[in-house]
């Protein structure tokens, strides 16, 4: 089966890398808790953990894309509020980071599996 859609809308939105319709990680969870990934697909049963320590490459997607985001923060900071002492540049930067800690550990996952799918 072909992917349906956009595959850069459809990581964004965390659907399977397989059909692209369903989702990989449950919608109703706790606020503190880490995200949980489905076991398999709901609409095409593709198997999402591939084999034991699959999302070990995840980390690194999540990393470009932490710094990725670090960077576009510095950037901003410095285009739009040059004035900015550099100690709440890095600040914005930290705080970024830590703001998008959990999306980028769904992102990555779900990017890992669509550029390494077998
Ligand atoms: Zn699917």
């Amino acid at each position: 089966m072909k992917t349906k859609g956009n595959k850069l809308v459809n990581i964004l939105k965390e659907k399977c890398p397989h059909c692209g319709k369903g989702d990989v990680f449950y919608k109703k969870q706790s606020f503190f808790s880490l995200p949980k990934m489905k076991d398999d697909c709901d609409v095409c049963n593709y198997h999402f953990d591939r084999e034991p320590g699959y999302f070990l490459g995840a980390m690194y997607v999540s990393y470009g894309l932490a710094v990725f985001q670090g960077i576009a923060t510095f950037i901003l900071c410095r285009l739009f509020i040059p004035q900015l002492d550099t100690l709440f540049v890095v600040l914005a930067v930290c705080g970024v980071m830590t703001v998008f800690s959990m999306r980028n550990y769904r992102w990555s996952r779900v990017a890992y599996m669509y550029i390494f799918p077998n």
